[in-house]
């Protein structure tokens, strides 16, 4: 193998890498997203919860109004009726005491049916909690690791494109700039292998010329199909 093709193959296996490390980084926004979204949704849990517990408590205490209301309405008739000379009048009076009492009688009712809910929803209450806790704690375990797992991918990178800088320039002036070329416009991969007599990107097939000739590994090939340069792996047979 040429001295060329070592280098182009050494930045191959570079280019490589960084490809999956590009790929590998550029998954993680999306993982954060759905991570923050699973927290949002528990504490959207929590905060509906709390809404509905404190409307609650908001029409039972306006119920326990009406309740008082109610009653000092049935006292104010009673003591009409103490007031009044006709037995038309009293029965006008019971009629309007018996209906404040009936009214009074669904307001309590639906104060205890109101209470009865209200503790439900304190009773689940806890259960929101830990799960919301829980799902931070995860998530913050979760959003640690991909922090830690982005740093690593990082500094690795920077390692690679640091040898990158240093292999590149190695290469003769019309080799290097064909190859930067190619790597910016086809998606990081500039040099691939020739793999199963095809190239390892595209995998259009080599003649057979082609590839007797990538076989003497003597000169830079050309990819018909995808532009890319092409070497045979210094372990192919
Ligand atoms: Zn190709």
């Amino acid at each position: 193998m040429t001295p060329e093709l070592a280098i182009l193959w050494e930045l191959h296996a570079l280019d490589e890498r960084l490809v999956a490390l590009h790929d590998a980084l550029a998954k993680f926004p999306a993982e954060r997203a759905a991570l923050g979204a699973r927290v949002a949704g528990e504490r959207n849990r929590l905060e509906a919860h709390a809404r509905q517990l404190h409307d609650l408590q908001l029409r039972r205490r306006q119920r326990e109004k009406d309740v008082t209301a109610l009653q000092a309405e049935e006292q104010r008739f009673a003591k009409q009726q103490g007031l009044v000379k006709t037995n038309a009048e009293f029965q006008a009076l019971t009629h309007e005491i018996d209906g404040a009492r009936a009214r009074r009688s669904d307001a309590e009712t639906e104060v205890l049916v109101m209470m009865d809910e209200e503790q439900a929803l304190e009773t689940a209450r806890p259960k929101l909690d830990q799960a919301l806790r829980e799902a931070e704690a995860e998530v913050g375990a979760k959003i640690a690791a991909i922090e830690a797992e982005e740093k690593r991918a990082n500094d690795e990178s920077a390692a690679l494109e640091a040898q990158r800088a240093r292999l590149a320039p190695q290469l003769p002036p019309g080799t290097r700039s064909r190859y930067e070329r190619v790597r910016d416009s086809r998606g990081g991969r500039g040099v691939v292998a020739i793999a199963k007599g095809a190239c390892g990107a595209c995998y259009r097939g080599l003649a057979p010329q082609g590839l007797q000739e990538a076989r003497k590994r003597d000169h830079v090939l050309i990819c018909d199909g995808c532009g890319r340069m092409l070497v045979y792996p210094p372990d192919g047979e």
